[in-house]
């Protein structure tokens, strides 16, 4: 574990323990706040002596990101008894619930555009953030798709922390770029420091003007008159430093022309050593254009089974297409 996160654990620790504390001092604490103390304490003992984050059961190291999400655990995965496995499972189904929540409808009809998407994750939950925010006027509309670093529970937190920060940023209707710099910020400082987001956002108007950005994230891919063209990325990935500055692109959308968002569990699948990659991609969008957004996911959703035969999914998935109409 970096020094970094190892002391921002620590200071977490000895915040809890102030906390608890001042619980137990102001008021007859109920045992298990007593207990709660004390295994913050054996906990901080176990950083004093060097013993922190090893599995009492095989002495090897426990997974990073499960003692971000709880610093008081002392077994890795492997090692877990049969209750907390069966509790492991149920926060999984509960997250996994809460998560689905968060994504927006599906085959939308906005004034103007066709929206469909697909998302699937690898595991119980996914990593990969995608919503669609209408303004109150109507006029226009957010889009995001996103990737954050990492797999399982930590990164889906992070997911779900990227889609209430959008949520709430977008009610002052800023600027792609202004939107993207201060949602980074916000992001930057509540996120530990090895975790970072890639994402594409953008803003449509009914009119079929498009500004767009890419923070790092997989080239989106837009059929504008027939013909394809890639989105370069425009800025870093989000979550890297705190005063990243961001660009955007402005261009035009007129009756036909769509674009084509996906992640890496896209571009990257692979089978044996072959990726998918985004050329396939391409050729794709072009051949099919004239389908709808929700037919032209199933056709990539066809054409990846097809690729990959067997092999598993490896990655969370998103795909998410706008099409103007
Ligand atoms: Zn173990």
């Amino acid at each position: 574990m970096a020094a970094m996160e190892y002391s921002a654990l620590r200071e977490r620790l000895l915040d809890r323990k102030q906390l608890l504390e001042k619980a137990v001092s102001q008021y007859e604490a109920p045992t298990n706040i007593i207990s709660l103390l004390q295994e913050v304490d054996q906990a901080l003992e176990r950083m004093n002596r060097g013993s922190y984050g090893i599995c009492d059961v095989c002495h090897e190291g426990i997974e990073p990101e499960r003692l971000y999400a709880d610093p008081l655990i002392k077994v890795c995965l492997d090692h877990l008894n049969h209750t907390e496995k069966k509790m492991l499972e149920s926060d999984l189904e509960i997250s996994a619930k809460v998560q689905r929540a968060l994504l927006p409808k599906k085959d939308l009809k906005l004034n103007g555009w066709l929206m469909s998407y697909h998302y699937q994750s690898s595991g119980a939950v996914s990593g990969d953030y995608c919503d669609l925010i209408s303004q109150e006027n109507d006029d226009e509309f957010f889009f995001f798709l996103g990737d954050v670093s990492g797999k399982g529970i930590p990164a889906a937190m992070l997911m779900s922390n990227l889609h209430a920060l959008f949520r709430s940023l977008t009610r002052f209707n800023l600027p792609v770029n202004t939107l993207l710099a201060e949602a980074n910020r916000l992001f930057c400082q509540s996120t530990i420091s090895s975790y970072y987001a890639t994402l594409v956002c953008g803003k449509a108007t009914n009119a079929g003007s498009l500004e767009i950005a890419n923070a790092g994230h997989c080239n989106p891919i837009l059929i504008r008159e027939g013909k394809p063209a890639i989105l370069k990325r425009t800025g870093l990935p989000m979550g890297l430093f705190c005063g990243g500055e961001f660009k955007s692109e402005k261009t035009l959308f007129n009756s036909g022309d769509c674009l084509i968002i996906y992640s890496d569990g896209l571009s990257e699948a692979f089978f044996k050593d072959e990726q998918y990659g985004e050329e396939r991609i391409i050729q794709i969008a072009e051949k099919n254009q004239n389908l709808p957004p929700g037919e032209l996911i199933n056709v990539y959703l066809n054409d990846l089974a097809k690729f990959k035969k067997d092999f598993p999914q490896n990655d969370d998935l998103t795909i998410m297409i706008l099409k103007k109409v």
